[in-house]
């Protein structure tokens, strides 16, 4: 857990302070991610809007308020998961990331998944689908579970696209029901690592 934590914080610095894109010419703040350094289920959204580039916290504008209630409406918390997204800095007026932008941001979350090594990632929109399964359409695939590389990932349709609409909305809440059964699954099949010390209390990791 201590080890994690300095990982993720340690990453936390870096990302804070990277130039590798000009997206670090226009932020405001980086956003590197927060949560549990143990968590077993990792969310991992598009990119920081105007909010969480103020805050350097991912998820805290509206499409957070409505990330929280659906982790509440399975009986979680934020600090019980790791919330980050694909791109760490906040694209101009939110646009959409560009694939260069995305690729030179890829290593910062390879390394923090490596630190965390949840047992169910959730892919939260349409960017973060697309490391797990390129090419894919979110309207086929949301909600269903399926292993990559040794990990259970859920992909699902982006908070902020469902906050408004009645059917989107109704879809990502069910599939975050599933979020639970699947996570009891893995931990069924994979037993091993439930033995490994767990605090009660989450670490924040935050850059500020
Ligand atoms: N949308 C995202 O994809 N990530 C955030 O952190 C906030 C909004």
């Amino acid at each position: 857990m201590e080890e994690q934590a300095a990982a993720l914080r340690a990453l936390a610095a870096q990302i804070g302070v990277c130039p590798k894109c000009d997206l670090s010419k226009t932020r405001t703040h980086a956003v590197p991610g927060e949560g549990n350094p143990n968590a077993d289920i990792v969310l991992i959204g598009e990119g920081p809007g105007f909010y969480e580039d103020q805050q350097a916290r991912p998820f805290v504008g509206p499409a957070g308020k409505f990330l929280d209630e659906l982790l509440a409406s399975i009986g979680l918390k934020r600090s019980d998961v790791f919330i980050c997204n694909v791109l760490k800095c906040r694209p101009p007026g939110n646009r959409d990331p560009l694939p260069s932008e995305m690729a030179a941001c890829k290593p910062w979350l390879d390394e923090q998944l490596a630190a965390i090594n949840p047992r169910v990632i959730v892919t939260l929109g349409r960017f973060s689908m697309g490391r797990y399964f390129p090419g894919q359409s979110i309207s086929r695939i949301h909600g269903q579970t399926k292993k990559v590389d040794g990990v259970m990932v859920v992909p699902m349709y982006h908070p902020a696209a469902a906050l408004h609409q009645g059917s989107l909305r109704r879809t990502i809440e069910a599939d975050f029901k599933k979020l639970p059964a699947v996570l009891q699954e893995t931990l069924k099949q994979e037993p091993e690592r439930e033995e490994a010390p767990r605090k009660p209390e989450a670490v924040q990791i935050q850059l500020l």
